[in-house]
C-alpha cells in the first residue's frame, strides 16, 4: 500500500458498514489512546458505523444467529475486508470488545455526533438510525479523513415531537432523566421495553428508520442489559 492510499470502503459499504473514518492514531488525543490498550506498530484508528436499514439486512442474509449477532457479523466483515483488500495488513479490533474507548468522542472528532434531547446521536442525512459499529487499530497508511461538518437537525426543530411522544417525560425538565426513562423501560406495561417512542417520532431521515424486527432487537438488548446490573 502507498502512503496515503483511497480508503478502499466498497466491500464495507456493501455489507452495511457505510460510514467509515480514518484517524492518524499520533493526532489523537491522549485520553483516547489511552484507552485503546497498546498501539505499538499500529499507524491508524479507523471507526466504522452503519446508517439505515442496510446492515441489519446483511446481519439477516448472513443468518442473524448468537448472543450478539450485529456485533459477530460486523467483526467477520472486518476480519473479510483484510483478508481481502489488505493482506498482509495487521489490525485490531478495539470496539466491540472490553477497551472503555469512548464511541461518542470518536463520533464528535469525526463530526458525526450531535446529540438528541434523548441523547443517541442525530445525523442530517441519517436521522437517529445509524450507529457505531467498530473501531479497529490498523498499520494502513489511508488518507486521513476530514471531519464532516453538517450540524444538528435538532437545533432548527422547534416542534420537538420526540419530547412530547416520551411516556416517561424525560426530557421534560429540559435535559435528559436517564434514571426516568430507565425506570419507566422496566415498568409491567411500559410501551417502551421494545423500542423508543422519542427515537420514532422524529421526523429526520424516517425513511432510513430501522425494520421493526432491529428496533425490538436493539432495545431487548438495552433492556436485558439495565435488568441485568440493576
Ligand atoms: S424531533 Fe427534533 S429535537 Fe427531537 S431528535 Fe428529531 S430533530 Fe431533534
Ligand atoms: S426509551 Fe421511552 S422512556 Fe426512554 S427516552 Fe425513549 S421514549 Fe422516553
Amino acid at each position: 500500500m502507498s502512503e496515503h492510499s483511497p480508503f478502499p470502503a466498497g466491500l464495507l459499504a456493501a455489507a452495511g458498514l457505510n460510514r467509515q473514518h480514518v484517524f492518524d492514531l499520533a493526532a489523537l488525543p491522549a485520553a483516547i489512546t489511552a484507552t485503546l490498550g497498546t498501539t505499538a506498530g499500529f499507524r491508524q484508528l479507523i471507526l466504522l458505523g452503519h446508517g439505515g436499514k442496510r446492515l441489519w439486512e446483511c446481519v439477516e442474509a448472513a443468518g442473524g444467529a448468537g448472543d450478539d449477532p450485529i456485533d459477530d457479523y460486523c467483526a467477520r466483515v472486518v476480519a473479510d475486508w483484510f483478508s481481502t483488500e489488505l493482506p498482509g495488513h495487521r489490525y485490531r479490533i478495539v470496539y466491540p470488545g472490553s477497551a472503555p474507548v469512548s464511541l461518542q468522542r470518536l463520533g464528535a472528532l469525526a463530526g458525526w455526533h450531535h446529540p438528541t434531547p434523548f441523547m443517541v446521536g442525530i445525523d442530517r442525512e441519517w436521522g437517529p438510525w445509524w450507529a457505531y459499529r467498530a473501531v479497529v487499530l490498523a498499520d494502513t497508511t489511508f488518507c486521513h479523513s476530514q471531519a464532516v461538518d453538517r450540524g444538528s437537525p435538532c437545533t432548527g426543530c422547534r416542534a420537538r415531537p420526540c419530547v412530547t411522544a416520551c411516556p416517561a417525560a424525560a426530557m421534560d425538565g429540559g435535559s435528559f432523566a436517564l434514571e426516568q426513562c430507565i425506570a419507566y423501560r422496566q415498568r409491567d406495561e411500559s410501551r417502551c421495553q421494545h423500542t423508543c417512542l422519542a427515537r420514532v417520532a422524529c421526523p429526520v431521515g424516517s425513511e432510513h428508520r430501522y425494520e421493526d424486527e432491529q428496533v425490538r432487537h436493539a432495545y431487548s438488548t438495552s433492556l436485558d442489559a439495565i435488568r441485568r446490573c440493576r
